[in-house]
């Protein structure tokens, strides 16, 4: 962070950008300006380099042969682990959660090396794909209100030692290994298997990334009305599904 201005990177749009996950930009760069911060956002394509200097970096979900590829190049560009020792935030989806992981099982059927900065390792899932509307409840160390979201997903994700669950589902799948977790994080790097955009449906995630980057405690409130309502009609999907 510096002079009031936030930068915010979205990660290949053009190859993880499922389920409108490039909506978790908008509302986090919307949310940030209702906050009186002037936010610079940068879209990184994949044939383009990740800059290091970003205060958020976010990063959406993708079919298994993209995810093939970003995985592959973001190793090689090496710029987010960069950013990530030099204190910056990711959060990641579905796709973009398995990469940031130790390994996953990409499209040819084989295991494939991920960045390795949340302490996870993803499998593929021997049972029916996850779908589904999903409820569950965060971490109460991040003091946010139950996370709703629509998962997507063949791939399973076990927590290593030092990999916190985000949350703790009560329905949907989630991670999918039978822990009843969804999601993991260490430190400012977050992944969760939630589209939505799931800051569309948790705005206050967004605010908490906000309030990492600007090491506050607290934000000035927002009018969450409108995200209020979209919320209440999820969970109740979740909740009694059809
Ligand atoms: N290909 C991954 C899986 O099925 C991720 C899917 C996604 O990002 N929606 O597990």
């Amino acid at each position: 962070m510096s002079d009031n201005s936030l930068r915010l990177v979205w990660i290949y749009p053009d190859l993880l950008s499922t389920y409108g996950d490039q909506g978790n930009a908008l509302v986090v760069e919307r949310r940030a300006r209702q906050r009186g911060l002037d936010v610079q956002r940068v879209d990184v394509r994949s044939d383009q380099q990740i800059p290091t200097s970003g205060d958020i970096y976010l990063i959406g979900g993708g079919e298994d042969r993209p995810q093939r590829l970003a995985s592959e190049r973001l190793i090689r560009d090496g710029g987010l682990s960069r950013a990530v020792s030099n204190g910056a935030i990711v959060f990641s989806v579905c796709a973009g959660y398995q990469i940031l992981g130790h390994e996953f099982i990409n499209d040819l059927g084989e295991r494939q090396q991920g960045l390795g900065l949340l302490d996870v390792v993803s499998t593929r899932g021997e049972g029916e794909r996850c779908v589904g509307d999903v409820l569950a409840d965060i971490d109460p160390q991040l003091g946010l209100p139950p996370l709703t979201g629509f998962e997507n997903h063949q791939g399973v994700t076990h927590l290593g030692k030092t990999a916190r669950p985000f949350a703790k589902v009560r329905f949907g799948k989630g991670n999918g290994v039978g822990d009843g977790y969804e999601g993991a994080y260490n430190d400012t790097v977050f992944g969760t298997y939630m589209h939505g955009p799931v800051m569309a449906r948790n705005p206050h995630i967004a605010d908490l990334l906000i309030k990492l980057a600007l090491d506050v405690n607290a934000l000035p409130p927002a009018d969450d009305r409108w995200y209020e309502a979209l919320r209440q009609e999820r969970i109740a999907a979740a909740t009694q599904p059809a």
